[in-house]
């Protein structure tokens, strides 16, 4: 067993009881650093497997000294991947002040794509998760020192939990590595952009070479005030332009992660610590318990994205055409298409929409209606960002 995990029941007594041993024991990547955060510094932590129940052992994790955030990435293995989908979920976490951050995984709190009412929220994924904290908008409290979590299987098409059989308790396996994270001092989202369909616009008159740049720099003009700066990579084509539509699924991400994993092999090292957005022809997204996949203007399946287990998509998606017939330009201005970057870009940095179309509370307290995370952010007169979002995105561990 690794020093710094701490399998046991509740309470913080072995923590509180030698909180020096626990500092010598943390991971490599989870000392205390004043350096911005650098992608990918993350450290094994623990081995997870499942009860009956389809939960985890309660594992603790150490947050050193002189760190904003703690970030925990959770997959399962390759053979788990292949006889998926399973979905996971972080439940029970409390931090060691006491506070519950999140439910325990029997309550229907936690089902659902996210957590509905947690302190701290948390999205349930396929095969992999990304879980940031703090990302409530508030500076994690100095007295928090970690944090203790389980794992929770679900079921990928209900999010509900899933109790697995004996033989597939036998096989899965969930790996957490840990991170945690000074606030990145250049307050900087690096952005790589794979174009598998080419922009254009759908009045012909305004037809212009520059439309992708105007239209990346309307999406970072929307996260300048907030004190975030979008540096978007060269836009990297696709050799033979897609026309068949990019569909995506709650439950089955299959087409997502060969798209995402055209996108990373197109693009090469410029993807690496950053967020990647990918330009398709038609985007159609299927929602949890919905019949049918429904036309969207952009999607980002994970909530924060980044730190992707291998084969898993990791991306934000934005359609450049009309998806009945072959595609036709869709975007009537670059500021509309610039717009909906900078929306799922928020989502991308952890945030969630300030309306409640998708069934989850309010999680942000200070959030107004005309604000750039509306579900239909072309919507609104003045698509801005509060505080508290903000503070939510600088705190990705992309942000340096
Ligand atoms: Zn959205």
């Amino acid at each position: 067993m690794p020093c710094d995990v701490r399998f046991r029941g509740r309470g913080w007594a072995l923590l509180l009881a030698a909180p020096s041993a626990l500092a010598a024991c943390a991971p490599p990547g989870v000392q205390p650093t004043s350096e911005p955060a650098s992608g990918g510094a993350f450290a094994p932590l623990a081995e997870l497997r499942f009860d009956a129940d389809g939960e985890s052992d309660t594992f603790q994790v150490v947050r050193p000294p002189g760190t904003d955030t703690l970030a925990l990435r959770v997959r399962l293995g390759t053979e788990a991947a292949l006889g998926g989908p399973y979905c996971l979920q972080l439940v029970d976490v409390v931090a060691s002040n006491g506070a519950r951050w999140v439910s325990d995984g029997a309550s229907p709190d936690t089902w659902g794509l996210a957590c509905h009412d947690c302190a701290q929220r948390v999205f349930s994924a396929i095969g992999a998760g990304l879980y940031v904290f703090p990302n409530d908008g508030v500076d994690l409290p100095a007295e928090v020192t970690g944090l203790d979590a389980r794992v929770a299987l679900r079921d990928c098409a209900t999010r509900t939990p899933l109790a697995p059989s004996e033989a597939e308790r036998a096989r899965l396996r969930a790996t957490v590595e840990v991170g945690a994270f000074a606030l990145g001092a250049g307050r900087t989202l690096a952005v790589s952009v794979y174009v598998a369909a080419p922009l254009a616009l759908a009045d012909a008159t305004s037809l212009g070479g520059a439309l992708l740049d105007e239209g990346l720099a309307a999406a970072a003009s929307h996260w300048a005030p907030a004190g975030l700066a979008l540096r978007f990579h060269e836009p990297v084509l696709a050799e033979v332009p897609r026309t068949t539509p990019a569909d995506v699924g709650a439950a089955d991400s299959g087409a997502l992660d060969a798209l995402a994993g055209e996108a990373s092999l197109a693009l090469g090292e410029t993807a690496a610590g950053g967020a990647t957005l990918i330009l398709v022809p038609c985007l159609r997204a299927k929602s949890l318990l919905a019949d049918a996949p429904s036309e969207v203007d952009g999607h980002t399946p994970r909530i924060p994205g980044g730190f992707a287990a291998d084969g898993y998509g990791d991306a934000v998606l934005v359609r450049t055409g009309t998806c009945a017939g072959p595609p036709q330009p869709y975007w009537l201005s670059p500021a509309a298409f610039g717009r909906v970057v900078a929306h799922e870009l928020g989502h991308y940095l952890g945030l969630y929409h300030i309306d409640t179309p998708d069934g989850l509370d309010l999680h942000l307290p200070d959030v107004s209606w005309d604000n750039l995370m509306h579900h239909i952010p072309s919507s609104v007169v003045d698509p801005g960002l509060t505080a508290r979002q903000a503070h939510v995105a600088l705190h990705h561990p992309l942000v340096r």
